[in-house]
């Protein structure tokens, strides 16, 4: 540090006025030369405008002192010049006179206009720096810029943008953005702006939206784009675009739905396993039927002489319990499986029914009494058919599980219609009702009071029912018991008229 303070004797303004006296001094030396080489010829006439050139370049390079200093300089050597060409009169000292003020002139002008050039191209540094500082920024921001103008047309592509669209900016500046869109949006573009452009209404602009981009090779991504607008020279629009992926958030939504409908299904097969021997015993019977009735069958065969259709009746009957068998298996097999999930307009009645079947076997052994009450008018949902069974089973099984301890054993299953939007599915039962230590949190995961239960069905059940915009909740009963409920959206008749 200190050798190299030292070294710098002068500041770099000193080392300018230097120069400039220096070419003050050599212009001045030059202008002798030409003005004793030009004696002969104009004796002592315009000496003074020899010296003009040395004023001007001193100024122009050094501003004022240097200017002045030049000034002095070339007057003093003008009146020396002239006396080398002759005795020097009032004339010659009036013309130093007037050389000295205009110098002087030129000298200001010098300084006004180094002045000048210093303040613009410290405002331009100043520029240079400010857009430098702003494209660091744009470069490290995760989100994507873009810059096109009114047509379309792209200006700016930055670093982030070339790593998300595969693109390069020199690829892709002076192309139409719609090569990064993918179909039907590509074609679509041009007209978006255009309509813009016409009516000024805004549909992206300072709103921001979804969308979806294409990459260099083709394949799609979801983005979040932010439009802004300015106007950059006189009647130019520009529209800066800010994007971001959404692939990663989207996956993990996808993960998080996975996951949830992973749980629903855990969750059913739990519910089929606690019912696993209630369930062996219900297909037992039909087994055990169509052997009882072709056991019968075939003593009835080989004894002889008996009518035909005598035996051919006990082997329809048997092959009727094969198909009672068959239903309950095929009825298994759909709850069990793991299944997309996918939403269609069933009938609620329908598919309550089949859930009850295979929620109450075992049922009219405990002495069960059930009662459906269901109103013809509602009856239309647009639901996934086996997650809404899985929330009936699951209150059914409740239902039963409950009345085991009581008396009365009755249950009621009813489809209401509430209003036009909406219908409300009731599953009551006779049974002790709700545990009040457990009543605040019911609908939470693995609240049970019973010995094997995981206390999971009543909290899968409201993620189904609220996943298709419905409602869960119990009351109880007059009377003793539970009174559950849960709404599902109405699907309006006129979709129907075809089959109304
Ligand atoms: P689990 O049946 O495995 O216990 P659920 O989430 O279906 O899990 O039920 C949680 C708890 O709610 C049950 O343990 C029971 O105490 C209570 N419960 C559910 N339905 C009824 C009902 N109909 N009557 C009384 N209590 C009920």
């Amino acid at each position: 540090m200190e050798d190299r303070r030292s070294d710098n004797i002068f500041s770099s303004s000193q080392v300018g006025w230097l120069t400039a006296c220096a070419v003050a001094v050599v212009a001045v030396g030059l202008g002798v030369l030409a003005r004793l080489a030009l004696a002969p010829l104009i004796q002592q006439r315009g000496t003074f405008i020899f010296f003009v050139p040395a004023v001007v370049a001193a100024a122009a390079f050094g501003g004022l002192w240097p200017g002045l200093f030049a000034t002095l300089l070339g007057a003093g050597a003008a009146l020396a010049a002239d006396a080398h060409s002759g005795t020097l009169g009032i004339g010659n000292f009036v013309g130093a006179a007037v050389f000295l003020l205009i110098g002087a002139s030129v000298a200001l002008g010098g300084r006004w206009s180094q002045t000048i050039r210093r303040r613009s191209m410290s405002a331009n540094d100043g520029v240079a720096q400010r857009e430098a500082h702003l494209r660091s920024i744009l470069e490290t921001v995760p989100d994507a810029m873009i810059v096109i103008d009114e047509g379309g047309v792209i200006q700016d592509f930055s670093r982030t943008a070339e790593r998300l669209f595969g693109w390069t900016a020199e690829q892709t500046v002076g192309k139409n953005v719609r090569m990064l869109m993918p179909s039907p949006y590509r074609e679509a573009h041009d007209g978006y702006l255009e309509r813009y452009r016409r009516t000024g209404e805004r549909h992206i602009i300072g709103i921001g939206r979804i969308v979806v981009g294409e990459r260099m090779d083709g394949s799609t991504f979801p983005m979040e784009l932010s439009v802004g607008e300015m106007r950059r020279e006189t009647e130019r629009k520009f529209f800066t675009g800010f994007i971001r992926d959404l692939t990663e958030r989207q996956q993990t939504l996808a993960r998080l739905q996975e996951l949830q409908s992973e749980l629903v299904h855990v969750s059913r097969l739990t519910a089929l396993g606690e019912m696993a021997s209630a369930l062996a015993h219900e297909l037992n019977q039909p087994l055990s039927a169509i052997a009882n009735y072709l056991k019968g069958s075939k003593m009835l065969i080989d004894r002889g002489g008996i009518p035909p259709e005598r035996i051919s009746d006990a082997i329809d009957r048997a092959a009727n319990e094969a198909l009672r068998a068959g239903e309950i298996i095929r009825r298994l097999r759909d709850f069990v499986a793991r299944g997309e999930t996918e939403r269609r307009i069933e009938s609620l009645s329908k598919l309550i029914e089949e859930a009850a079947a295979l929620a109450l076997v075992g049922a009219k052994e405990h002495g069960i009494r059930i009662r459906f009450e269901f109103a013809p008018q509602a009856d239309r949902v647009l639901v996934d058919k086996v997650q809404i069974q899985q929330v009936v089973l699951n209150l059914i099984r409740n239902a039963v599980d409950a009345m085991e301890e009581t008396e009365r054993r009755d249950m009621v299953v009813a489809i209401h219609g509430l209003d036009r939007e909406t219908i409300r599915v009731t599953v009551s039962d006779t049974g002790p009702g709700i545990n009040a230590t457990i009543a605040d949190a019911l609908f939470q995961p693995f609240i049970t009071t019973k010995r094997t239960g995981m206390g999971v069905g009543l909290s899968i059940s409201r993620t189904i029912v609220e996943a298709h915009g419905g409602r869960i909740w119990v009351e109880p009963n007059e009377g003793g018991g539970a009174v559950f409920h849960f709404t599902l959206q109405r699907v309006g008749q006129e979709l129907f008229s075809d089959d109304q």
